[in-house]
């Protein structure tokens, strides 16, 4: 019985990829059916306000397996993306996308004789893609950066576990915790406990500047990198570069119960309907699939004929020899057709007995992730009120300073984060945004209430723009002081 997975064909060049790639499935003999669901820009404007048809929603979460080309989001009309929709609505935490050299497509690494393979894991649903913003005045906007504990176990357990599959005998973690000290903290120290269940992978830990810096002088020192979602959008386009470009970048988006595989790449409007695009990403996200599914097999057959007809000079008009004519995206799958069961000269792939199918359809019976690790203490001990003003920073302290109680005191205030008032700088420059902080006196205890009372006292004098609760657990500060406190 063939296995039965969800298809959209997408916008732009889409269509002739997915039609392209389908192809060479069928060539192959691929085990698989399909249902086509209806996504992409032709939805948004019909009035879908997500992109897709309740029949599309429904169909994707009962077979929990989508293949799809990419698909445009329309601007200016407020809709949110429809491709990131898609990852955080179903939860399909772990991007994985996998780089390597392909012999005929030609990068300055290849022509230097360094072979590239390498995995980045980014985590696919925290941090700024929450799109958690706010103008806090006409001049100052924050974003929220969400990390969760669970939210990186997820991930980094995926990671692990994929090195782990792929046979890799190490796994970086990049991040940035040495300016993000709680985000990125957490999520540093989240794969730091979890590798400890994995003493046959060798951990280790880089900051992301150093980790770009390393990936274009020394690629080969990495096999797998995890990192949160941001630092892993920027650092998988980087490592595209490195094989030759998004043409050649494939990316699975892995959930518990609905996993989307699709190409890197956009809808390239630019080329979109001359049947000249490139089909390559999205058939290596094809063979990703495959392999998720259990196709071993078919997976590796596809792949070598790949490698193969890369390997004989073949080419679309995107990459290799600009001497030699440019195939076409049908006269490419052709060629890959006609090179099913031929092995390349470099970087041939084993085929392994097909797995037995992976099915996706396990639904959640309650929300798992909502099960964290409690802090035996939690006390209250602050709180940071933002407020719009002009004045100076002495002005301003004079006026927070009333507010105090015989429990709470003013004890710092920042501009842009950096100190302002006991002490700074009359160089540092001000926006109308500062973050006054008061903190509890020794020896006393105080409620949600009196901390709210702060900022209502606050308030008679200047814009309150948000509140943010100080906190200890476990005897440890979840606040971050100012640059200069
Ligand atoms: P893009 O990737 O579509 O195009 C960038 C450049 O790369 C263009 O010159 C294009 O012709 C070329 N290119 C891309 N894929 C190619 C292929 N397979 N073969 C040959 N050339 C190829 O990026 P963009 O122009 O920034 O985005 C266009 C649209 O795609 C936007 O609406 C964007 O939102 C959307 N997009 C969708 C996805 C997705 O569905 N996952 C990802 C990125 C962008």
């Amino acid at each position: 019985m063939k296995t039965k997975i969800a298809v959209a064909k997408g916008d732009g060049i889409g269509p002739e990829i997915m039609a392209a790639v389908l192809r060479i499935f069928e060539a192959a003999n691929v085990q698989l059916d399909y249902e086509y669901v209806e996504m992409g820009k032709s939805y948004f404007d019909a009035g879908h306000s997500t992109g897709m048809t309740a029949a599309a929603k429904e169909t994707i979460e009962r077979l929990g397996l989508l293949f799809k080309g990419p698909m445009e989001t329309p601007k200016g009309k407020g809709v949110k993306s429809i491709n990131v929709t898609a990852r955080k609505v179903w939860n399909t935490y772990a991007n994985q996308r996998d780089f390597r050299s392909l012999n005929g497509v030609d990068t300055v690494f290849s022509k230097a004789g360094i072979s590239i393979n390498l995995t980045i894991v980014r985590e696919n649903i925290e941090d700024t893609y929450g799109g958690i913003e706010h103008l806090l005045t006409n001049d100052v906007a924050v974003g929220r950066r969400i990390i969760t504990r669970p939210g990186s176990a997820q991930v980094i357990r995926y990671a692990f576990e994929m090195a782990r599959r792929k046979g890799y005998t190490k796994l970086a973690c990049g991040h940035k915790a040495n300016i993000m000290k709680l985000t990125d903290g957490l999520f540093l120290e989240t794969f730091q406990e979890i590798a400890k269940e994995y003493p046959d992978i060798e951990s280790s830990d880089i900051i992301v500047d150093d980790l770009c810096m390393k990936l274009v002088s020394r690629p080969e020192l990495f096999q797998a990198i995890v990192l949160t979602n941001l630092q892993g959008d920027i650092v998988s386009d980087l490592c595209a570069g490195l094989v030759g470009g998004l043409g050649f970048a494939p990316s699975a988006n892995i959930g518990d119960n609905i996993s989307i595989f699709e190409a890197v790449h956009g809808t390239a409007p630019d080329i979109a309907g001359k049947g000249i695009a490139n089909p390559t990403a999205l058939l290596l996200s094809g063979i990703l699939m495959l392999r998720y599914l259990g196709f071993t097999t078919a997976a590796a057959n596809i792949e070598n004929a790949l490698l193969y007809t890369l390997e004989q000079g073949i080419h679309t008009g995107d990459f290799g020899n600009r001497s030699t004519q440019a195939a076409n995206t049908d006269g490419f799958a052709d060629a890959v057709i006609a090179n099913l069961g031929q092995l390349p000269e470099k970087g041939a792939v084993v085929a392994q007995p097909d797995m037995e199918v992976k099915a996706n359809h396990d639904h959640p019976l309650k929300n798992k992730l909502t099960v964290t690790k409690a802090a035996t203490t939690e006390e209250m001990v602050g709180v940071d009120v933002f407020v719009e003003s002009n004045k100076q920073p002495n002005e301003l302290a004079a006026l927070a300073q009333r507010k105090q109680t015989d429990n709470f005191q003013l004890v710092m205030i920042s501009n842009r984060g950096t100190q302002v008032w006991p002490t700074g700088s009359i160089f540092t420059e001000l926006v109308n945004e500062y973050r006054i902080r008061f903190e509890k006196k020794d020896g006393t205890s105080i409620t949600q209430k009196e901390i709210l009372h702060i900022a209502a006292d606050l308030s008679e004098d200047f814009k309150v723009c948000s509140v943010e609760f100080l906190m200890k657990f476990d005897g440890k500060i979840g606040y971050t002081l100012a640059q200069g406190q």
